[in-house]
């Protein structure tokens, strides 16, 4: 079977054939790949920015935006049966006793930093015909959902995001009434996070460097949220032409705009961050200023990463909800399908919104 791997110490993105991997233990499962999403990760991998193989492997297999099909499963599998489709959770835990959220079951969240993820950090992905995975860290997902269910893994990301926001508002001692939310950025988490805040009543800004008259515009008015543009607004003129907000979500990665998203909150606002800048970026920002409105608005900002089995499941709630109310933007937002062959191409040269590779039809 063929896959798609880095090789990061020859700087080199190939396909492979491999053989095929057979069940071991009696709780894993034989999954054939359906599609696999691909994202800013990927590409950042792909050109050597990071990504660790397995130890003692000189290549990483690619892709953790998994939709697969259950072929066959060992003997104590009892949640899934061949034919179920499922979604594979990225991070795995970490092998120390004391690591209290792997042992918890909540890797997203390991104080060790030893955890791994597939096609990431020490473990192979899933842009290959066919993987063996532990039960434990399956999802299943409903058959409904089949042609969409390849935006799970992204949507984990907004569900954890958002999950987290709402547990910090809820030490306020009323009741928020209406609220504003603002998605920073137009790629597929910026718009899959708005479309969190559309279905939960937010009204809804896209903020991103993409024109008012691009796909990822009339995608983001097409579900009910309205789109600025950073051509025609800085930030600051749209907290002055529309007000702040209650909810920032961050999926840029651009630390300056990262910084400055820190004055767009309304008082006892949140400001969630999920997207990953680069190390050396420096930015200014007045400190003083944004300290004091910190302490003195009671705002909240916090970074997130990854995500749990419950927003695993929250995300296909998410993405049901979605498929209620406006299905052709869910739809739209993939905007390419191939096959795997042309990934190497397609992780040199972006292209419309969300990328997905087919790995096979359905049986
Ligand atoms: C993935 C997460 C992962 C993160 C950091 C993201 O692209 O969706 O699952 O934890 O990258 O590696």
């Amino acid at each position: 079977m063929q896959a798609l791997a880095v090789f990061p110490s020859k700087k080199r993105v190939d396909l492979l054939d491999i053989p095929e991997p057979r069940l071991n233990g009696a709780t894993e499962v034989l999954l054939r790949l359906r599609e696999v999403g691909l994202c800013g990760t990927d590409r950042e991998i792909a050109s050597f920015e990071y990504g660790d193989p397995p130890s003692g492997a000189d290549h990483l297999i690619l892709g953790h935006e998994s939709l697969a099909e259950v072929v066959e499963i060992g003997p104590k599998v009892r949640s899934l049966k061949p034919g179920d489709l499922v979604v594979a959770m990225v991070r795995r835990p970490c092998p120390h006793p004391e690591c209290r959220a792997c042992r918890a079951g909540r890797p997203d969240f390991c104080v060790t930093g030893d955890y791994t993820e597939r096609g990431i950090k020490g473990a192979d992905g899933f842009l290959t015909n066919y993987v063996v995975d532990d039960e434990a860290y399956l999802v299943k997902v409903p058959r409904a959902l089949s042609d969409v269910a390849v935006l799970v893994e992204p949507i984990t990301v907004v569900a954890k995001a958002v999950d987290q926001a709402s547990a910090i508002f809820a030490r306020l001692p009323y009741d928020t009434g209406p609220q504003r939310g603002l998605a920073l950025g137009a790629g597929p988490i910026g718009l899959l996070g708005a479309m969190v805040l559309v279905a939960d009543g937010f009204e809804t800004v896209v903020y991103s460097r993409d024109s008012e008259e691009s796909e990822q515009a009339k995608l983001a008015r097409s579900f009910g949220a309205q789109y600025a543009s950073s051509n025609t607004h800085s930030l600051e003129s749209l907290a002055q032409a529309s007000g702040k907000f209650d909810v920032v979500l961050e999926a840029v990665g651009f630390a300056p705009l990262m910084l400055a998203a820190t004055q767009m909150l309304r008082r006892n606002g949140v400001l969630a961050l999920t997207g990953v800048p680069h190390e050396a970026a420096t930015a200014e920002l007045n400190a003083g200023r944004a300290l004091r409105n910190l302490v003195l608005r009671n705002e909240v900002v916090f970074g997130t990463v990854n995500a749990g089995r419950r927003d695993y499941l929250s995300a296909i709630q998410n993405l049901e909800q979605f498929m209620a109310l406006f299905p052709e933007s869910v739809r739209e937002l993939i905007t390419d399908r191939v096959p795997l062959d042309e990934v190497p191409q397609m992780l040199k040269q972006k292209h419309g919104i969300k990328n997905v590779v087919r790995m096979s039809r359905a049986a």
